[in-house]
């Protein structure tokens, strides 16, 4: 403790040294955070893309719909340079589903296909159940040991406030039904990946593609799921199984984007955004309404000011998030821009609280944490002191390719409740913790993008090998 008093107290002088954060900057800052807490802007653009767009899946007319509102809310908010940049993406839409226990008594099951899954055959598929209690005890299971059988993965997801769960649990999801395959199941039901305890099933994304060969595969309800570990204990199951889905290998998506110009050096760039496509149930609200409306919101505050900040700052909604695209389309499109963008930061764990912010890698003993700690302390932020790792997916290939990027860490407590389901809705976001994050991203956005900050510099040299 005692140690990390000095490293405090020595970054504190040293920021006073190299004036970093001028005075005049640091005020600026505060005035934008305290204004956010009360500004409306994001609980406003949250309510009209829910309202007025709903569900927006990659292919859907409602995403076509999504993306004249996005240009025009870019517009009406005062962003500048406004860009519909186009890109190939495959889609995918959902048909008729359900799904029963037959044996050893009927039972309706809820389940909802994973995206992208393969549809069954239309009389649906009826086979004898192989459960597994985790995702590792399926992997143990041999090859060909499940010919003719629906595999069945009931491993519940643990809540965190980091999210740390989903990773975890999230793999029955993500490469369960092409592991089931291989040994030889003809369909996957998995215990859905959530945090409730709701009969309301949770989507996402599987693995998909012509390279794949993967199984029809849905999510279940927790409490069916339950039932169904409890059943298996005393005998037999069977289940019936029918999804239907058709998919566009030639459709399109967009990253839309706006700026507020920087005042001095504006082809000088922070990215930020959040993503514009959700799943086809509930109304996208905390995946990703409220993102992409903190980031917007959060920059048009600064726009707002007498005088904008030296460097430009970019807001992109990001046009295929959920089952990817959206990154890799941005990074081709701004390949030769990519060294003038000096920092990238997503907003995508729905709209609850910020408790931490993590800075680029070699960032925590330069004055910027500093200023930034005393910055965000009234919002009750802390400064990581684990650098950035991961700051959103569609901004993974702008980190591949070397920009820094920050983390603005919400608490994901409740986000898994909801995320990918009828549920994610407006009326789970609470105004307040909205506006507590736009306050961050507003402030903290606003004093690198007035700063000559070169986050790139402070890379520490990696590490010698241990012997
Ligand atoms: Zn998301
Ligand atoms: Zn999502």
């Amino acid at each position: 403790m005692l140690m990390y008093r000095r490293l405090l107290a020595a970054s504190a002088t040293l920021a006073l040294i190299s004036g970093v954060a001028h005075a005049q900057d640091t005020k600026t800052a505060e005035g934008l955070r305290d204004k956010a807490l009360l500004d409306r802007t994001a609980w406003e653009i949250t309510e009209d893309l829910t309202t007025s767009i709903g569900p927006r899946i990659v292919g859907s007319p409602a995403m076509e719909r999504a993306k004249g509102w996005g240009e025009a809310k870019l517009k009406a908010l005062g962003f500048t340079n406004i860009k519909v940049e186009q890109f190939a993406k495959s889609s995918w839409t959902r048909g008729e589903e359900s799904a029963w226990l037959v044996g050893p008594y009927p039972l309706k099951l809820n389940i909802v296909g994973l995206g992208r899954t393969l549809p069954t055959p239309a009389e649906g598929i009826e086979a004898d159940v192989a459960l597994f209690r985790t995702y590792a005890e399926m992997m143990a299971a041999p090859e060909g040991s499940l010919k003719g059988k629906i595999a069945v993965i009931t491993q519940p997801m643990v809540r965190a406030q980091d999210g740390y769960g989903y990773g975890v649990a999230g793999v029955s999801r993500r490469a369960g039904p092409a592991e089931a395959a291989k040994r030889g199941a003809v369909a996957l039901l998995i215990r859905s990946v959530s945090t409730s305890d709701s009969t309301v099933p949770h989507t996402g994304v599987t693995g998909f593609g012509p390279d794949v060969v993967t199984i029809p595969a849905a999510a279940m309800g927790v409490p069916e799921a339950e039932q169904l570990e409890r059943l298996a204990k005393k005998g037999p199951l069977r289940i019936k199984l029918k999804l239907a889905s058709t998919t566009d290998a030639n459709d399109v998506a967009w990253n839309i984007s706006g700026e507020i110009k920087g005042s001095e050096k504006p082809d000088e760039v922070i990215v930020i955004g959040g993503h514009l496509d959700s799943w086809d149930v509930g109304t996208g609200a905390l995946d990703d309404a409220t993102g992409v409306a903190i980031t917007t919101a959060a920059a048009k505050l600064i726009g707002e000011l007498p005088k904008h900040p030296k460097r430009s700052i970019r807001v992109v909604m990001f046009g295929s998030e959920e089952s990817g695209g959206s990154s890799e389309a941005y990074v081709e499109a701004h390949k030769a821009e990519l060294p003038k963008i000096v920092l990238a930061g997503e907003s995508d764990t729905g709209a609850d609280r910020i408790y931490s912010l993590k800075l680029p890698a070699g960032a925590q003993k330069h004055p910027i944490a500093t200023t930034a700690g005393n910055l965000l302390a009234p919002l009750k932020i802390f400064v990581n002191r684990d650098p950035s790792a991961h700051g959103g997916s569609d901004i993974e290939g702008l980190e591949a390719a070397g920009v820094p990027s920050i983390e603005l860490e919400q608490d994901a407590s409740r986000y898994f409740d909801y995320h990918h389901t009828m549920d994610d809705t407006l009326n789970k976001v609470r105004p307040d913790e909205l506006a507590q994050n736009v306050a961050a991203w507003a402030s903290f956005i606003y004093l690198v993008a007035d700063s000559d900050i070169d986050f790139r510099a402070m890379k520490p040299a990696s590490a010698p090998a241990a012997h």
